[in-house]
């Protein structure tokens, strides 16, 4: 066995573990063994070792009989901190939630335990996954594992920290404007934002209900769809969740070349690495033969704006539940309960999330509603009618994933714009609830850059088959961050 167990990506391990070269233990023991010499990356808020190593031996005990649950079996997946795993931590990265252990399994949990794998630890994220950088996680900073100075992205960078540095090959990020395919962007890996209601948000913790969809990362094409076909199925306790008949998948018409729509307009102010990056990709395309076509999506512009008053609405109601009764962290002082519970959630919160309640419940108060809420859905609709129309036309939208490529750590936690200038690319396709995920696609000197392509409802299965042919070409696939 010439490579290193951490850098294998999940479908080798499964072939290993299916002919018996490799014990799930010995797999979970590599992989603590690993995550314990990349602490320093801040990946994990926390990883029970010994619920893993459990686990693991169940997955080899039942292979010792004969018996396996499918491809993931005996594989670790390690979990973003806001999604639900019976008996473990759910802190969200916030000082709100410290200490609180979740009393039940998330859906997706289920759906991975049903399918053998193993659930390995907390992974560290923006607090509430607001943010786009892991700067605003209360729990520490998580660190880019091709450049520790610079930020892994969020909100989901402990996972993406987790992945390039080789801690597990798999991992479930969530995303609501971009926090999956940033984070895969920034390092060199292959995320996925699901179609709205592909995944049961059943025990994630809601950020904005009408765009939180988890979705899957990992090193390459083939194991992101792996993940993802373990993640995805009905669900009746998430009544946003796709029925079973309203699943049937698009696929790419078999009789012609696939067209891909490049937004020229929007490519202004993208970074020179980045930009060629991504003429390099779309020279990718049209080497293979695929038909690139300009098209025109004037109501992009808005998604951004839109997004900040939609996504702060829905958080600043979603988050009235912690108030140090009913949920969350109480402050120590007694008194009248309006005063307790505001003083709680001063304790609790951190800066982003309060101005994103502040601005939430401002867009929502009486007299403003109409002028803000009401124009933002306004301009929502408008940006998923725009991109539906253009998706008739073609089969995908390409952008590069991110205007530039990671930034230094503090670079841009005090400017607020800058920070959500990140997600300038990601945020429309969850307003519109189409599938989207970021590809590596080439380098920025030594920083990954990412190809995002925006599909069609249910065109998972299309988006991951253009990505596999970038892939190819690129060779940017299993690639782990020395040491
Ligand atoms: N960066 C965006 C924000 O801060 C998106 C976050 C996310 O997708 N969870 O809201």
């Amino acid at each position: 066995m010439a490579e290193p167990l951490h850098t294998l990506g999940a479908a080798e391990l499964g072939r290993r573990l299916a002919s018996r070269d490799l014990t799930s233990r010995a797999l979970a023991e590599a992989l603590l063994a690993r995550a314990a010499s990349r602490r320093e990356l801040g990946a994990f808020n926390s990883l029970d070792a010994d619920d893993l190593l459990r686990q693991a031996d169940a997955a080899d005990a039942r292979r010792a009989g004969g018996r396996s649950l499918g491809p993931l079996d005996g594989i670790p997946v390690a979990i973003k901190d806001n999604i639900a795993v019976r008996g473990q931590p759910l802190t969200c990265s916030s000082r709100m939630l410290a200490g609180y252990v979740s009393p039940y399994d998330s859906a997706v949990a289920e759906r991975l335990r049903a399918a053998g794998a193993l659930l390995m630890g907390r992974l560290n994220m923006d607090e509430f996954a607001m943010g786009s950088s892991t700067e605003t996680s209360a729990t520490g900073l998580a660190r880019n594992p091709w450049d520790p100075a610079r930020t892994p992205g969020g909100s989901s960078g402990g996972s993406a920290a987790c992945l390039a540095s080789g801690q597990a090959p798999l991992a479930l990020g969530s995303d609501t404007g971009g926090s999956i395919r940033q984070p895969a962007s920034h390092c060199g890996l292959v995320g996925l934002k699901p179609t709205y209601g592909l995944v049961s948000r059943h025990g994630l913790v809601a950020f904005a209900s009408s765009l939180d969809q988890i979705g899957p990362m990992a090193r390459s094409v083939d194991d992101c769809e792996l993940l993802l076909a373990a993640l995805a199925g009905p669900d009746a306790r998430d009544m946003t969740c796709l029925a079973a008949d309203a699943r049937a998948p698009r696929v790419l018409p078999a009789d012609r070349k696939p067209r891909l729509g490049v937004p020229r307009a929007l490519l202004e102010g993208v970074a020179p690495g980045v930009r060629k990056a991504f003429d390099d990709a779309l020279g990718v395309y049209r080497a293979e033969g695929c038909e690139l076509v300009d098209v025109d999506l004037p109501s992009a512009a808005l998604a951004v704006p839109a997004y900040y008053v939609v996504a702060t609405a829905e958080a600043s109601s979603n988050l009235a539940r912690y108030d140090g009764i009913r949920y969350g962290h109480r402050a120590a002082r007694d008194g009248d309960i309006v005063a307790l519970m505001s003083q709680s959630r001063a304790e609790g919160f951190g800066a982003e999330v309060k101005r994103r309640i502040l601005l939430g419940t401002f867009v929502l108060s009486a007299g403003f509603a109409d002028a803000y809420y009401g124009k933002a859905l306004a301009a929502r609709a408008r940006i998923r009618e725009e991109y539906l129309g253009a998706l008739a036309r073609v089969d995908a939208l390409a952008t590069p994933t991110v205007p530039s490529s990671a930034f230094r750590l503090g670079e841009k936690a005090a400017d607020p714009l800058q920070m959500y200038l990140e997600d300038l690319f990601t945020i429309p396709a969850n307003l519109a609830g189409l599938p989207a995920l970021s590809v590596p696609s080439g380098l920025d000197g030594a920083l990954p850059v990412g190809l995002h392509l925006v599909g069609p409802p249910l065109g998972e299965g299309l988006l991951l088959g253009l990505a596999r042919r970038l892939e190819r070409a690129t060779g940017l696939a299993h690639r782990v961050a020395q040491p």
